[in-house]
């Protein structure tokens, strides 16, 4: 069974004070012509339920649906909010959690222009109260063996991510629109909109024609696996 936030009343919230919450943050954002807009917050919120109905004493919160998406906002369909207002209102709804009582907060993020702005206000939560966070990318924090076993080249909108949306949301997958770009990102931080076209000239790199259900259920279970693991390895490391 999962437990969501929103779903429990004042008084089973108050009788099952939970100690642990997990918090799904994605974007609104182009995936090539193939994925859906919400690719970005359909994974992390799946992923989120599959974890809490695993745990003893974990609740889901709303999701943040909206998220930083600078690089793909030339694009039709995204929706980007600026760095300063997603990480003043995330760092809010995390105090509030803690102030509930929650002393483990676990933020699955679905999209990488995000992972900075929650790097900086998880630390800074940390820092002001008693809770301790874990923030979890789930493309590239967790099961790393299998990602680069079953995909030949993931990617935005690309292999991996195209995979793990038909095998929660296959109706919203079209792919003969799906295409492949390659072009590996670079290993310095280069900030420059010449590069960004390079990187994104369809707003997918990687193939997406490779992708199949089958492959998105083998990855999506190992991501549960070690999300699991990740959590009870924190929950131990910071009790
Ligand atoms: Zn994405």
């Amino acid at each position: 069974m999962v437990l969501r936030w929103c779903e429990l009343t004042g008084k089973d919230f108050e009788k099952l004070k939970p100690q642990i919450a997990i918090l799904p943050v994605g974007t609104v954002e182009r995936h090539g012509d193939h994925l859906p807009l919400g690719t970005d917050n359909i994974v992390p919120e799946w992923l989120a339920e599959r974890v809490a109905e695993r745990l003893e004493n974990a609740v889901v919160l709303p999701p943040v649906k909206y998220g930083v998406s600078i690089t793909l906002a030339k694009f039709p369909g995204t929706i980007s909010i600026p760095p300063e207002a997603f990480m003043n209102y995330v760092k809010h709804i995390m105090l509030e959690v803690v102030r509930n009582g929650i002393k483990y907060l676990v933020v699955i993020n679905g999209h990488g222009g995000n992972t900075r702005e929650l790097q900086v206000i998880s630390k800074e939560v940390a820092a002001e109260t008693e809770a301790s966070v874990l923030l979890i990318d789930w493309w590239r924090d967790v099961a790393q063996d299998k990602r680069f076993k079953i995909f030949q080249y993931p990617g935005h909108a690309g292999e991996d991510e195209t995979s793990a949306i038909m095998a929660i949301r296959p109706e919203l997958v079209k792919m003969e629109h799906a295409e492949d770009h390659v072009m590996p990102y670079p290993r310095l931080k280069i900030y420059s909109r010449v590069l960004e076209d390079k990187l994104f000239p369809r707003a997918v790199n990687g193939k997406a024609t490779l992708a199949s259900a089958e492959k998105g259920k083998e990855f999506l279970n190992a991501v549960i696996a070690d999300i699991i693991k990740a959590v009870e390895e924190f929950t131990k490391l910071v009790a």
